[in-house]
């Protein structure tokens, strides 16, 4: 049940966003955790911040025409919605996947507003991306794709103005070519346009571990206030994109055994602990299906149509995509003996779910804080690129370490002075919310 205090809020951008399921189902998380501190800021009240926040600075929806291999013309739809600028430049993903609607960008932008946030960084929110499917295009056609989409992006973004990066579907493959062609349209070689570059050509070392990494850096501060560890726990991942490769990678080298991987058509698990580099071979070389793995290593079997959450584990990080993990799987975790969920993904568990870990004692890292190394690690790439520095690896990952660190204690001290301990959800939304939310004021009504 939403305060009666922001529930007038909801209701308006139910009435204006119909058709939106996971937009409304973000805002609804957000509103009902910074109810406390509406209540403790009357200014934030009669300055309109929730009902401004909610409605993004502005969104753009265009039309992707390209030409496919055989000659047929295809026509896609991009997005990009730039929720807030009010604490630096737009800052947030682009995502190619076919279940790509308003609906999904504006629930990532809404989220990446309190998340760029809360890594204490001069990052505003937001999100982009379009329904087309990279599967089984070839190098080509996703060339041609991403310059048509960016003859259209590129009179939106800037360094100082927005600056995209990957998600779903949009690695360094796609970055180069947006990139490219952005560079060719405006004749500038503008490096802090983009993030996610290869370390080649402007990149910053760690952004493509960041996110996994520090997921499993969150896990780890989580744990330790609980008087836990790492040392000798079996983790569940879910997904085998960038963010699961690397929790999987940075939880074997804290000492855990990671277990399973999984794909839309089922998952894997492996006794002997995930082969990392068969996981990169299978999926990013390959670019085969995750039953490749179970082929190729004796220890592991693939399990068709299911998730990772029926395998008992002491830890799960969901690292695939939104509402992945209901209301019946947290059962099946619980069941299992599970102790903490830690979101690689963005919203990948549901109201439901997240209810019944809460209930249960479990303890649970929200994606807008636990996944929020990516977009920190972004934001360093954005202080190489002004500089024209290049940090060492050792280094940026030290700089991440302590980063993730400084996102857990706002967290864990905002769910305790709002009266929630414990509550990494109030915590992160409400620590991320009044760093906004006092910017807002001080900028005016814009
Ligand atoms: N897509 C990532 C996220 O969900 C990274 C965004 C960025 O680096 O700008 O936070």
């Amino acid at each position: 049940m939403l305060p009666a205090s922001v529930r007038p809020v909801f209701d308006a951008v139910q009435a204006r966003n119909p058709h939106e399921p996971e937009f409304q189902q973000a805002v609804h998380e957000v509103l009902h955790s910074i109810a406390p501190v509406l209540e403790r800021h009357p200014q934030f009240v009669s300055g309109g911040i929730a009902e401004r926040i909610v409605e993004p600075e502005r969104q753009i929806i265009f039309r992707v025409p390209w030409v496919d291999d055989a000659g047929v013309l295809q026509v896609n739809r991009g997005f990009r919605v730039q929720f807030s600028s009010v604490l630096g430049p737009y800052k947030g993903g682009l995502r190619f996947h076919p279940s790509v609607n308003l609906s999904i960008i504006k629930f990532l932008g809404f989220e990446q507003i309190f998340k760029n946030a809360l890594t204490g960084q001069g990052i505003g929110g937001a999100k982009g991306g379009s329904d087309f499917d990279p599967h089984g295009r070839t190098d080509a056609e996703i060339m041609r794709f991403c310059q048509s989409f960016m003859n259209e992006l590129y009179r939106h973004l800037g360094e100082h103005t927005d600056v995209p990066a990957g998600d779903i579907g949009v690695g360094a493959r796609e970055i180069g070519y947006l990139f490219g062609q952005y560079r060719k349209i405006t004749n500038r070689h503008e490096s802090g346009m983009f993030t996610g570059k290869g370390v080649q050509w402007g990149g910053a070392e760690v952004r493509t571990e960041a996110t996994g990494y520090g997921a499993v850096f969150f896990a780890e501060e989580m744990l330790a206030v609980d008087g836990g560890s790492l040392e000798g726990k079996r983790v569940a991942v879910s997904g085998s994109g960038n963010v699961a490769i690397y929790a999987i990678d940075k939880a074997w080298q804290l000492g855990a055994v990671p277990v399973t991987a999984s794909d839309s058509s089922g998952y894997v698990v492996d006794d002997a602990g995930i082969d990392v580099g068969l996981l990169r071979q299978v999926k990013e070389i390959d670019r085969a299906r995750i039953s490749e793995y179970a082929v190729r290593r004796p220890s592991a079997r693939f399990v068709e149509g299911a998730r990772p959450w029926e395998v008992a584990v002491d830890i799960a990080i969901p690292s695939a995509t939104q509402n992945e993990l209901d209301e019946s799987d947290a059962a099946a975790l619980i069941a299992g003996g599970v102790r903490a969920v830690v979101e690689g993904a963005n919203m990948p568990s549901t109201p439901g779910a997240i209810a019944a870990l809460r209930a249960a004692g479990v303890l649970f890292g929200p994606g807008k804080a636990a996944n929020a190394g990516g977009v920190a690690t972004s934001a360093l790439e954005m202080s190489q690129n002004a500089a024209r520095q290049r940090w060492s690896f050792d280094d940026s990952e030290a700089k991440l370490r302590v980063i993730m660190k400084n996102v857990h204690d706002s967290a864990f001290d905002a769910a305790e002075r709002y009266g929630h301990p414990g509550d990494y959800v109030v915590g992160a939304n409400a620590s991320g919310f009044e760093r906004v939310a006092h910017a807002m004021l001080a900028q005016g009504v814009i």
